[in-house]
């Protein structure tokens, strides 16, 4: 079954190989566009810091609180990777198990790859 297209993606998403880097460009800055409206819907911020008490998971400060993807946007910016895989990922990392909260210096720390 052919998996279907939620995002209403263009052109450079259909390539089935390598996509050139400007391509590559455009498509993670929609990936990035993508995440981080998910991430902003008032719904969706309310749910995870309900969820985790409003504190951090990894320090328990109360104060900065940012939404953190577990599995980074990040993992997604790949010349590399191929559309249909990248869909996939894509409703993977926008949903609700993927984000925790995190305070802005744990998340910066995190996203440097020193935690
Ligand atoms: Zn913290």
């Amino acid at each position: 079954m052919k998996k279907k297209n939620p995002y209403k993606l263009t052109f450079y998403w259909k390539t089935e190989s390598k996509i050139s880097t400007s391509k590559c460009a455009i498509r993670n800055k929609r990936i990035k566009g993508i995440s981080s409206n998910f991430i902003n819907r008032p719904k969706v911020k309310s749910f995870i810091f309900l969820r985790d008490n409003f504190s951090c998971l990894y320090c328990n400060s109360q104060e900065h609180l940012t939404i953190d993807h577990i599995i980074p946007v990040g993992s997604l910016y790949n010349e590399n990777l191929k559309a249909d895989f990248i869909i996939g990922k894509l409703l993977e990392i926008n949903s609700l198990e993927n984000l925790q909260t995190l305070c802005l210096s744990c998340n910066v720390r995190k996203s440097n790859g020193t935690t």
